[in-house]
């Protein structure tokens, strides 16, 4: 069974009426996976440590977010009106992509039907993002036995620059970011890895930039567990990225990163990212790939980790 990472809280706080944030697309598709009876488990995280956060962001940061004190430009910055149920689905978000190591590394593969908020840095966030889960999730993976080195694949089609920010000083954190040259944020932090696409880039050219890159990043590396961001705003009717691959080039990008990964046997941690449609029967099918992808390209190798 494929372990699911969901929480009702995740469609579940105050924006202000047309707020461009997808907050009901969680639901939605957690719902969907739940009607399609999918070999899947579904987990419910708890909310995360103060010290696991702590250990990643300035805890001066932290506790002005959690306590509503952080200034409004800050706010602002991040997109979101602060409320209690904001911060605690934060908390819960970042549990649950700890959680999703944890599951990952238990059976091989595990996915969070929410997640990648790669534009929190160090003591600011921005980009609807307050705190950097990937990161959290990355140094929570490092404490676990036999893992010492983690690679986070960003396919958003934003850059990966809070983690690219807060990993350069974790050389045991290896920053992988695909992303369009032309999109949010301006300014983008070099990630060890970066792969930058122009304008309007389709699923052949995408496809043959990225997986030969992979190949050679996961022989460099040798990652003991890969975090995937699996951002399906790459797709070309999306309402902020730029890039312009179609339904079936994310099914392939998706499929072709975690078959790689089975095949080296690494366990991988998935997050859906992000995704931005005016309707959701557009955006719901596109998120729900990763886990069809998962369950087609990813055997289950629970067994063989057991063994090792
Ligand atoms: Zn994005």
């Amino acid at each position: 069974m494929l372990p699911l990472i969901y929480h009702p809280i995740y469609s579940d706080f105050p924006l202000p009426e047309g707020h461009r944030y997808p907050l009901q697309k969680y639901r939605l598709l957690f719902e969907r996976l739940q009607a399609l009876a999918l070999p899947v488990a579904f987990c419910q995280p708890t909310t995360a440590q103060r010290e696991i956060i702590d250990a990643v962001h300035d805890p001066a940061y932290v506790s002005q977010l959690l306590e509503g004190s952080l200034p409004l430009v800050k706010m602002r910055r991040i997109g979101f009106p602060w409320s209690e149920s904001l911060i605690k689905r934060s908390l819960t978000s970042l549990g649950g992509t700890t959680l999703t190591v944890d599951q990952a590394l238990r059976t091989g593969l595990a996915i969070h039907l929410t997640g990648g908020y790669h534009h929190a840095h160090y003591d600011f966030g921005s980009g609807f993002c307050l705190f950097n889960d990937l990161m959290i999730a990355a140094r929570h993976a490092l404490t676990q036995p036999g893992i010492e080195t983690v690679m986070i694949v960003d396919c958003d089609v934003h850059h990966g620059d809070g983690t690219a920010a807060l990993a350069s000083s974790h050389p045991d954190i290896v920053t992988f970011s695909v992303h369009c040259e032309k999109n949010f944020p301006s300014r983008k932090p070099a990630s060890t890895l970066d792969l930058p696409l122009p304008i309007g880039t389709q699923d052949s050219d995408y496809l043959d930039a990225f997986l030969p890159l992979l190949d050679l990043a996961l022989a460099q590396h040798r990652p003991d567990m890969v975090i995937y961001d699996a951002g399906v705003d790459v797709h070309t009717d999306d309402a902020l990225g730029y890039l312009s691959l179609t339904t079936e080039g994310i099914f392939q990008r998706d499929a072709g990163v975690l078959s790689r990964c089975a095949a080296h046997q690494i366990p991988v941690a998935a997050v859906i990212g992000g995704g931005y449609h005016d309707t959701h029967e557009q955006l719901i099918p596109l998120h729900e790939q990763l886990i069809q992808a998962a369950i087609t390209h990813f055997p289950d190798f629970s067994a063989s980790l057991e063994a090792s």
